[in-house]
């Protein structure tokens, strides 16, 4: 399994980094977690086949998160995608999703590719071709509350869980308030992809260590953590610890 990080900035727009974006390979397929605004874009700018993915896996609704889903399906279309594609999104989201296409000339009736909206709210694992992924609730959305229940959204968000099948798992916590939720998810895990604008290089660290995971990457990195970033490179020297760029590669054995 090959990760490619498409993007690694916050949800602040810098001109270094593209919003999250996880391009995952294995053998022929390919698959996108998360789709940040400009997604469509970068990945054509990185050169990676977006005409391989099967399933695109949105951990929450934010924008750098999200909001590139409506580009990468207007690419598909345009590339001359034929095949279906499976989305998957969490709850509630994904009838809003079917009401939000047409808004974009987006018309199942004339769409030249099937899309098919999943909830991944109550899902325990969910195999997609070659890949196997494990979405876990977390709280980073629940201080929205009382304004998504107004407005009839959810507040779920997911950390995610994901592997080739056979292989160690990989974790990616998305954007998270602290690690509570993942206390008991990391019994395979290789690697942890850690956000760090909610929480502390130091807390993922910490985590890592204490769970016995052997590796960490960085991403969803900030502007301030971003300006410091040599200097807390040279904190943290230990090889198994890094600072994704946008592009950074990752081989999972
Ligand atoms: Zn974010
Ligand atoms: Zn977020």
């Amino acid at each position: 399994m090959r990760i490619t990080l498409a993007g690694t900035s916050s949800g602040m727009a810098v001109a270094n980094r593209a919003p999250s974006a996880l391009f995952v390979e294995i053998n022929q397929d390919a698959f996108l977690i998360d789709a940040g605004d400009g997604t469509a874009r970068q990945l054509v700018r990185l050169g990676l086949d977006y005409k391989r993915i099967r399933a695109i896996i949105i951990t929450h609704t934010h924008a750098d998160h999200a909001a590139g889903l409506i580009g990468m399906l207007q690419l598909m279309h345009l590339s001359g995608r034929e095949e279906p594609v499976q989305i998957f999104v969490p709850d509630v989201v994904r009838d809003r999703m079917n009401d939000l296409l047409p808004l974009y000339h987006i018309f199942s009736e004339k769409w030249p590719f099937k899309i098919d909206f999943f909830e991944i709210k109550n899902m325990t694992e969910k195999t997609v071709s070659t890949l196997t992924f494990k979405p876990i609730l977390n709280s980073h959305l629940a201080k929205n509350e009382k304004f998504a229940l107004k407005h009839q959204v959810g507040t779920e968000s997911f950390s995610l869980i994901f592997r080739e099948a056979g292989h160690q798992d990989c974790l990616y916590t998305s954007d998270i308030n602290d690690f509570s939720h993942l206390e008991n998810a990391t019994e395979n895990v290789q690697i942890l992809i850690s956000e760090c604008t909610h929480i502390d290089v130091e807390q993922g660290i910490r985590f890592a260590e204490c769970k016995g995971i052997s590796r960490v990457l960085f991403t969803h990195i900030p502007p301030d953590v971003d300006e410091n970033i040599n200097a807390i490179k040279r904190r943290f020297t230990d090889p198994s610890i890094r600072f994704a760029s946008d592009g950074e590669t990752i081989e999972i054995v």
